[in-house]
């Protein structure tokens, strides 16, 4: 057996378009134009790719990009300044402020100082106190992506059971509660789980967010399971760097009915929802109907 190969980039593209053009008929019919401020400290070399990428996809779906580069030794105090002023520009509907922070910055302060509103990551705790409630927040893109992906393969994944490898604040507990909201059966694995492979061979949806290069073996894999691999580690092979997830592709696609790859699966539709969050964002603080 082989996998479906779920086409991330493909479902990315097509969530992008759609925001355009719901962007472009807000600015036409009511003069809003949303925006998206993206906050880098220091100059993490993947955190630099990240922001750049967002910025330019962001301009791309006819929002505008307020990009705030500072240095790694910025001050707290300053960096809290920065997020307030943020939150009282009524140009901002969206504030990002890119993960790792320098050491010196408490980075749940931070975060937690952003206006609830205007928190497009999902990451402060009015946010997470909503989704844990099952009330309207604003959910982080990687699982909401992931969610995006399974219900348009599915359809509805009602009684399904599912198995979400990792217990990260930014992924692996919100994915949880995503699909628990779309009544999932869902167990959280962890690093100190007991016998992962049984647990994991469990799952008819199989969500790994561990941060090991290709440590979900197909062995590991329920026969025709979907597989969503959150992974993106970079390894050295023959002399080069490449992108592998946290599932091994290969062993995995033999045994799983769908899978996603890295790159072009979850990558791509985590900046696609980030997106989507702030034209969202926009449409609530104008009272405007909110996009599908
Ligand atoms: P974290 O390091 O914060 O969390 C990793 C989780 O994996 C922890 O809960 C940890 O368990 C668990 N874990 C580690 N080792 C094992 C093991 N041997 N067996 C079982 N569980 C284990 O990572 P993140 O959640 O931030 O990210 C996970 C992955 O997703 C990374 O590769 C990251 O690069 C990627 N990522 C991708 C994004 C995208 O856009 N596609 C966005 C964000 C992240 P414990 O809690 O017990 O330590």
């Amino acid at each position: 057996m082989s996998a479906v190969v779920i086409d991330g980039k493909a479902f990315a593209a097509g969530v992008r378009a759609r925001v355009a053009s719901h962007v472009a008929r807000l600015s036409e019919e009511h003069g809003v134009v949303p925006g998206l401020a993206v906050v880098l400290v220091g100059e993490d070399p993947a955190s630099q790719v990240y922001v750049r990428n967002k910025g330019v996809q962001t301009v791309e779906a006819g929002m505008i990009s307020f990009e705030h580069k500072l240095a790694a030794d910025t001050s707290e105090a300053d960096l809290l300044a920065l997020v307030r002023a943020l939150n009282a520009d009524p140009k901002v509907h969206g504030i990002l402020v890119q993960l790792p922070l320098p050491g010196h910055v408490n980075a749940d302060l931070v975060i937690n100082t952003i206006d609830p509103a205007k928190d497009v990551d999902g990451f402060h705790i009015s946010n997470v106190g909503l989704l844990g409630t099952g009330q309207k927040a604003m959910v982080p893109c990687t699982p909401l992506g992931c969610l995006m992906m399974l219900r348009a393969y599915h359809g509805s994944l009602a009684g399904m059971t599912a198995v979400v490898v990792g217990r990260s604040n930014i992924v692996g507990k919100p994915m949880a509660q995503l699909l628990l909201g779309d009544s999932c059966t869902v167990t959280i694995a962890h690093s100190r789980t007991r016998d992962l492979a049984a647990v994991c061979r469990g799952a008819d949806i199989l969500v790994a967010a561990v941060g090991r290069p290709e440590m979900i073996s197909g062995d590991m894999v329920k026969p025709g399971a979907t597989v969503i691999d959150v992974g993106i580690n970079r390894v050295e092979r023959d002399g080069k760097t490449r992108l592998v997830g946290d599932v091994d592709f290969a062993s995995a696609s033999a045994v799983a009915g769908a899978i996603t790859p890295v790159p072009g699966g979850v990558g791509p539709m985590t900046i696609a929802c980030l997106l989507a969050n702030t034209l969202t964002a926009c449409c609530r603080a104008h009272g405007l109907p909110e996009p599908e």
